[in-house]
Formats: structure tokens, C-alpha cells, sequence
């Protein structure tokens, strides 16, 4: 019995809570000016888990000995009267700092270790890419390329070489039809590489002061995907989504708050800038603690649909082209699929986008309009490809489900009626597999379902295949 208790004893002496130590790996926040305490300095902790800086705990002793100021009235303080007995019997659980509030340290000194052989060459990238997106292998190279060298450029940057030859960033600008994959792209590059990515949508961006999310807003988000690291978080990705939507309006008298001035703002984020951020929160104010991300190694990639470049496209080639065979131009170019490839900066520019943002958005890269062969391939090829998905989750009742050809094929040819690429898939596929996941289960003899073109079109049924038997039925 004592063995036990002295073993609990030690236990607690000795013994590392878990949470503790998560609990090392975070700054404490002053309670009154939420420094954290590698700005304003070692924290005083009161009970309750309250931390005061030097600078605040003075003020507040200063105040109480010069005047008869009541804390208590003071908004936001309302325990600053208070002895510290008075705390010990008190449970105050809002007085508890959010986890979510808090900085993650810095590690002193040492910067983070980027090595090499953590950077995969561009043709394992690539490789990876093709597992999960479909088509699209020029944009899927040219990214490959773009973001090696994107962290080719950390790395340098982390041994501190400094050499004559500077790299300039590589952020991305991605132009592609709605559903194409620019999302699902980037959303795959981060979770290969492993970095925390931020996804904003610049039609939510306005000018600070105005209604909206500030531009630093999207930095927030990237220190809360980074899990409030800030070492980690500068070497994240932010996708800007309808980054289109804020080009320069034409012929516009009143002051453009949601286009080019947002264009401006995004000018130094792109560049690399400190940008002071609120943890935890996209607002600032006086209860939200502060944090500084440098955004120099940050890669950003800027995409949208686009609308109406492909005219502007056509336009300037059939000007360039000697005059006369203007009508047999312009119908080759539109029946070109891949007319977006050939998009200049001039294009750019006489869409609305400003020359100081395209020249901080050195890479271009296009995406092709999904075609019907692409779609079958996106329903049935990716590792987490939607059928693989539905067909896992039959096989948990034990049942085969599959597809005929022509099924796929109707699937793919209604996602194109919708034009919203591969986008419509998902939403065309659960209208009728739900009929199927419900009746299914239902008969415990049915061993095989093959949906039918037939059965979409809605002129019969699935084939059934019941257990035992060798024929599917219909
Ligand atoms: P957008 O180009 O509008 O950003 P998304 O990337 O959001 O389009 O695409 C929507 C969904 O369609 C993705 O989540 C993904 O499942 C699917 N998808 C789109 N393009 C592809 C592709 N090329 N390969 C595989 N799946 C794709």
C-alpha cells in the first residue's frame, strides 16, 4: 500500500504530464496588453492562470498608489481589485486563456533545419500530383518546378547564404475555368509537402478600414492552419481564390475599395513584409494578442476563372495576324481548348490587373477545361477517387458495386451540361446513389449492384446480382 502511494508520489513529482509540456511549447499572453512574453518580457502568473508583464503590473501598482482608480470599472479587467486570496477561491473559467490565443515560442537561436533532401525534386512532386489530379500536366509541371524552387530558396535563406545572385520568389498565378482543379491542386501540394496553407477568397479582402477582412486577415489564418507557429507558418502556402474578382473596374468614378486598392494592399504580403497578425482571431483588438510573420518564404498563389480573358485573348491574336483572314482566325482560335495557355501579361493587364501585382506574381500557370474523357478519368482514377469511395463503403455490406462504361459516361456528360467541371460530379453521383445506399442493405442476399446507364437515364434498373448465383439479374 505504501509502495503504491510513494509510486504515485514520485509519479507526481517526477512524471511528465503530457499537457504540461504541450503547455511549455506556448508563450504566455499578458492578461491587460496581450504582449506575448517574447515581446514584453518574463510574466508574472497569478492564480487563475492570469500572466501580467512587468510594464502592466507596474502600471496597475503605480495607479493604485498615485489615485483611486477602480479597476473594476475598467472594461476587460474586472479581477484588477482584487487580492490575490481572492482568486484562489474563485473559479473563473473565463479568465482562462484559450489555447487557441496562444504563441507558439520561438526556438531560440536556432533557426528551423529546412534540409535538402526534405525538398522532393520536381518530377517526385509531379509524381505525386498525378495520383490525385487528373489531366492538367502542364500546369501540374510547371507548379512542380515553381515550388521547388520556392523552397530551393528557403533552404538557401536558412543556411544564411546570402550570395550576389538573389532568387526572386515564385509565386503563382493560376488561371483556370471553375472546377478545373485550382483548389483541389494546391490543397494536394500542401498536404505532400506538408506545410500549413491558408485559403482566402479576395472578394472578402477589402482595403483596411473598410467592412470585410483585412489583407492581413489571410496571414491569420495561416498562423492558426500552422497550429500558431510562427516559424512554420512562414514557410506555409496562402491560396487567394476569385483573385479575378478584384481587378481594376472599368470606367468607374466612385472610389474602388474591393479591386485595385486591394490589389495595392496584397502588393506587400507577396513581396515579403512583416505583417503584425492577431492569434487566434481574424480581428484585432485590444484582447487578441499579436503575433509578427514575416512573409518572405511564404508562397502564394493567386487563382481565378478568368471570365472573359479567352476574348481578350482571341482579340489581340487576330489583330497580330495579317488582316483579312480575320473571320478564319477567330474560328480557329475558338475551337481551341487550350486558348487560356497563351495569355500574356499585357491580356492580364487589359483585364484589370495591376503591373506591380502580376510582376510579384512571376509564374503563370493555365488550367484546360475538364473534357468528358477527363471526367470519366476523375470519377474512377485518383487514389480517393469518389466510385473507389462508394465502392468501400458497399463493401462493408459485403455487396460489389460497380459501374458500367456508358454509366460513367452519362455521369460525365451531365457535369458538363452544368459547366461547373468536376465540381457537378460528386452532386450528380449522390442523387441516385442514394436510392442505392438505402435499398441495399435492406436484402441480405444481394452480393453485386452494377449501375446502368439505363438506370440514370431512368428507363430501368441496376443489374443485381444475388449471393450464390453467377447471374446478375436486372
Ligand atoms: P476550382 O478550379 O474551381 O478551384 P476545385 O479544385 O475546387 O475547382 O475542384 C472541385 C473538386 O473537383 C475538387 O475537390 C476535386 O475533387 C475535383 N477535381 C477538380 N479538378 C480535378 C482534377 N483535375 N483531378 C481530380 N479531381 C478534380
Amino acid at each position: 500500500m505504501e509502495d503504491r502511494e510513494n509510486d504515485y508520489l514520485s509519479e507526481k513529482a517526477g512524471g511528465t504530464d503530457p499537457a504540461e509540456d504541450q503547455e511549455e511549447e506556448y508563450e504566455k499572453v499578458c492578461y491587460v496588453c496581450r504582449r506575448p512574453e517574447s515581446k514584453a518580457g518574463k510574466m508574472i502568473t497569478m492564480p487563475g492562470n492570469m500572466n501580467l508583464c512587468h510594464d502592466c503590473m507596474q502600471k496597475a501598482f503605480d495607479s493604485v498608489t498615485n489615485g483611486n482608480l477602480d479597476w473594476s470599472k475598467i472594461q476587460g479587467m474586472p479581477y484588477m481589485n482584487m487580492n490575490f486570496s481572492d482568486f484562489q477561491n474563485m473559479n473563473i473559467p473565463e479568465m482562462e486563456i484559450p489555447k487557441k490565443q496562444k504563441v507558439k515560442k520561438k526556438s531560440e537561436g536556432k533557426k528551423v533545419e529546412f534540409q535538402w533532401k526534405d525538398i522532393p525534386a520536381p518530377h517526385m512532386i509531379k509524381k505525386k500530383l498525378d495520383e490525385y489530379v487528373i489531366g492538367q500536366e502542364k500546369a501540374k509541371k510547371v507548379i512542380s518546378v515553381a515550388v521547388y524552387n520556392h523552397y530551393k530558396r528557403v533552404y538557401m535563406a536558412a543556411k544564411g547564404e546570402t550570395d550576389d545572385v538573389k532568387i526572386e520568389k515564385s509565386n503563382i498565378l493560376m488561371i483556370g475555368p471553375t472546377g478545373s482543379g485550382k483548389t483541389y491542386l494546391v490543397k494536394t501540394l500542401a498536404r505532400l509537402l506538408d506545410v500549413p496553407l491558408a485559403i482566402a477568397d479576395a472578394t472578402s479582402l477589402t482595403e483596411a478600414g473598410y467592412i470585410g477582412d483585412d489583407i492581413e486577415s489571410v496571414i491569420s489564418k495561416l498562423l492558426a492552419s500552422a497550429g500558431n507557429d510562427v516559424e512554420r507558418a512562414e514557410h506555409g502556402i496562402v491560396f487567394i481564390d476569385e483573385i479575378d474578382k478584384i481587378a481594376k473596374k472599368k470606367n468607374v468614378n466612385t472610389r474602388d475599395v474591393s479591386g485595385e486598392s486591394v490589389q495595392q494592399e496584397l502588393l506587400k504580403l507577396l513581396e515579403g513584409a512583416d505583417v503584425e497578425v492577431p492569434v487566434g482571431s481574424n480581428q484585432k483588438n485590444a484582447l487578441t494578442p499579436m503575433e509578427t510573420v514575416n512573409t518572405d518564404h511564404i508562397l502564394f498563389i493567386c487563382g481565378g476563372a478568368f471570365p472573359d480573358l479567352e476574348e481578350i485573348i482571341k482579340e489581340r491574336l487576330t489583330k497580330k495576324a495579317s488582316i483579312g483572314f480575320d473571320a478564319e482566325l477567330r474560328d480557329r482560335y475558338d475551337q481551341d481548348p487550350d486558348i487560356l495557355s497563351q495569355v500574356t501579361n499585357e491580356d492580364l493587364r487589359n483585364f484589370g490587373m495591376i503591373p506591380e501585382f502580376l510582376g510579384r506574381l512571376p509564374v503563370t500557370v493555365t488550367l484546360q477545361k475538364l473534357t468528358k474523357e477527363l471526367l470519366v478519368k476523375i470519377l474512377r482514377e485518383p487514389k480517393n477517387a469518389i466510385l473507389k469511395q462508394y465502392v468501400k463503403l458497399l463493401e462493408l455490406d459485403e455487396v460489389k458495386l460497380t459501374f458500367e462504361e456508358e454509366a460513367l459516361e452519362w455521369i460525365a456528360e451531365e457535369a458538363l451540361k452544368r459547366d461547373t467541371g468536376a465540381r457537378a460530379l460528386r452532386a450528380i453521383i449522390e442523387e441516385f446513389m442514394l436510392d442505392i445506399m438505402y435499398e441495399i442493405p435492406k436484402d441480405p442476399g444481394i452480393g453485386t449492384v452494377t449501375i446502368t446507364r439505363a438506370y440514370l437515364e431512368k428507363t430501368g434498373g441496376p443489374m443485381i446480382g444475388m449471393r450464390g448465383s453467377l447471374l446478375p439479374h436486372a
